[in-house]
């Protein structure tokens, strides 16, 4: 069954954006793809909870999860803890293999940048479907598009653009939030100190 991305608010045309070889943007979405998505959303919301930034991602081998994760890197004290990495540790640790099935797909909530990239390759992901772009450091076209590159023996066929209304405000309003409180913050501080 396909759904029009009309029905699937909020989606938005990505129509400014070159298309890039191997990129899909796609106007249809399956149900099937929307319901991880919507899953990987759940879990940006974990994380934003959680004083993270709000990334989600799920990763689904025959309908089924295989693994899943939010941005962690402040509560993990780990810098390499970006949702797609938490997810591709949880389903290799499930799996007890450091390479996925074939045609595993990842959603993720916000474009991976070059260190997830990267993983998703070696673990041999087959596709990618990511909701909002990273504009300042995305991998799978804003800034370079690793995705395709002749010099990997692994190439992912990438659809971006699933719920990318949903996401973007999510970040949005997280960073906005944020800033907030650190005005707050500097502004009680400065009470305190005259
Ligand atoms: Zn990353």
């Amino acid at each position: 069954m396909t759904i029009s991305s009309t029905s699937l608010k909020p989606y938005q045309s990505l129509s400014r954006q070159p298309d890039i070889k191997g990129v899909h943007t796609s106007t249809f979405w399956l149900a099937e793809d929307a319901k991880w998505m919507q899953k990987a959303l759940k879990l940006a919301e974990q994380g934003a909870e959680c004083g993270e930034v709000p990334v989600g991602a799920v990763l689904v081998h025959e309908r089924q999860i295989i693994g899943q994760g939010f941005n962690q890197p402040i509560g993990g004290h780990d810098a390499t803890a970006h949702a797609e990495i938490v997810a591709l540790r949880d389903a290799c640790q499930r799996l007890e293999n450091y390479r996925l099935p074939l045609h595993t797909t990842l959603y993720v909530t916000l474009e991976p940048c070059t260190m997830c990239i990267g993983a998703l390759i070696h673990a041999r992901v087959d596709r990618l479907i990511y909701a909002a772009n990273e504009p300042r450091a995305g991998m799978v076209g804003s800034q370079l598009d690793l995705s395709i590159q002749p010099f990997y023996n692994h190439n992912i066929q990438v659809h971006r653009g699933l719920c990318i209304e949903h996401s973007s405000q999510m970040l949005k309003t997280f960073f906005r939030e944020r800033r907030r409180a650190a005005k707050k913050n500097k502004s009680k501080a400065l009470i305190e100190n005259n």
